[in-house]
């Protein structure tokens, strides 16, 4: 059978743009559908988070050729520095002692996607944007995808269809994959703050009755927060002064950075865990959020799925080295198998720290201080952490 492309990826977010790249230079014709323009993807304020990346994040982004550009933006993180407010429990990490000179980077999200459309524009990957999947079947063979560009239906075959549209996936819907929601209601605000005090890069996550706080530096006199709040709460902070709004988070975090000046306007993302039932379908894989969207209390949820794109890349890529099919049940399912453990730590660590630390019933913040000073006098606990926030718990896929 002859198909119009041998990869079809599904959204051209950061997941699916940066799997297409690593494919890019092998012979498999590809083809990316997207039903946003790059122009008004870039100008969207969601742009403005910072993600942290962690070291592993970093190796893989290099392999696809786009490092070097983000790094150009990104500050790296020296240090890491846990605590639980009004407790005693800390725990600190430290690049030099983990023999690195990072533990991880952050960038803004509009950085990274920058980067990745720029280098797409320049590989022969085919862009069909902006299209909508509306329709999806698959057969032994082959995957039929039908599209909606403006007033125009298109219908598209390939051999392998790749779901990375997000949290909200139309693919999953389109294939009937359950899924599991926990509805933390939560919303996490997002914004920039200036501080007086210089910073030795140390990305600080302070946990506080109302939800985690997380500070990400950028430069030695900026960071990026991402203050958890229960829903309600959100929406009043939504609606206070800056002055209100500098004063309420300065108490929250303390003086460990000095005097906080808000250098951006909030804004406030919901909070959801989203599992897919199954990672893969005939003929079909979804990675990214279209698999699994995470809480952002652990900055695990882009670093997962580039680490599902690295695997599938580099399997794709040994399974094209011997000519064999790369839409091929057991083949997918041997995939799925290897991502199983990571995704399974990954998410069962962010969902426990969200619960553990968003409470204040008494033996739980106890506990949890005694965990996290615990961990700090124990060098081989505290170094399997290191590893795990470093992405380096599994092998770093080989694919560049
Ligand atoms: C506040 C916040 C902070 C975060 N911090 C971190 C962090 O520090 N570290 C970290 O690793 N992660 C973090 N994350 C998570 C990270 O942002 C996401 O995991 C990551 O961006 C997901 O990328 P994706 O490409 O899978 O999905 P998306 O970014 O959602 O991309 C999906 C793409 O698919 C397109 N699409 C959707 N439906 C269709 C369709 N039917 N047809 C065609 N195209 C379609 C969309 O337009 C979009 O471009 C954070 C998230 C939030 C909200």
């Amino acid at each position: 059978m002859t198909y119009d492309y041998d990869v079809l990826i599904v959204g051209g977010g950061l997941v699916g743009g940066s799997l297409a790249l690593a494919l890019a230079k092998t012979s498999l014709r590809i083809a990316v559908i997207e039903s946003i323009p790059a122009e008004t993807r870039l100008a969207s304020s969601a742009g403005d988070r910072a993600l942290a990346l962690a070291w592993g994040s970093s190796l893989i982004l290099d392999q696809i050729g786009i490092w070097q550009e983000v790094v150009k933006k990104a500050a790296p993180i020296r240090h890491i520095h846990v605590s639980d407010r009004s407790h005693f429990g800390k725990l600190r990490m430290d690049a030099e002692r983990e023999g690195v000179p990072a533990l991880g980077y952050v960038a803004t999200a509009r950085s990274l996607e920058e980067a990745v459309a720029e280098k797409l524009s320049l590989s022969p990957v085919t862009m069909i944007c902006p299209a909508n999947v509306v329709g999806l079947k698959a057969s032994e063979d082959a995957v039929h995808v039908s599209l909606r560009e403006g007033t125009e239906s298109t219908n598209l075959t390939a051999r392998l269809l790749v779901a990375a549209d997000g949290g909200n996936s139309t693919t999953r819907k389109l294939l009937e994959i359950g899924q599991t929601v926990r509805d933390y209601r939560q919303t996490a605000i997002v914004t920039e703050v200036n501080t007086s005090k210089s910073s030795d890069f140390t990305a600080y996550e302070r946990f506080t009755p109302v939800g985690p706080l997380a500070f990400l530096p950028i430069a030695k006199r900026r960071y990026s927060v991402v203050w958890t709040q229960q829903t309600d709460d959100a929406a009043d902070l939504m609606g206070i002064s800056e002055t209100e709004f500098v004063r309420q988070l300065q108490s929250a975090f303390g003086y460990w950075l000095g005097k906080l000046s808000l250098a951006s306007r909030w804004q406030g993302f919901p909070l959801k865990l989203i599992r897919a039932e199954r990672m893969t379908d005939q003929r079909v894989v979804l990675v990214g959020n279209a698999m699994h969207q995470l809480h952002p209390v652990a900055g695990q949820g882009l670093n997962l799925g580039l680490r599902d794109i690295g695997l599938l890349a580099d399997m794709l890529i040994s399974r094209l080295d011997f000519g064999e099919d790369i839409g091929e049940r057991r083949f997918l399912e041997r995939y799925a198998q290897a991502r199983q453990e990571d995704l399974n730590r990954v998410i069962g660590f962010t969902d426990s720290t969200v619960r553990i630390f968003s409470t204040e019933f008494f033996p739980m913040a106890w506990g949890r201080n005694l965990g996290l000073l615990a961990l700090d006098r124990f060098p081989p606990g505290k170094r399997l952490l290191a590893r795990y926030a470093m992405g380096l718990g599994d092998r770093i896929p080989r694919f560049g």
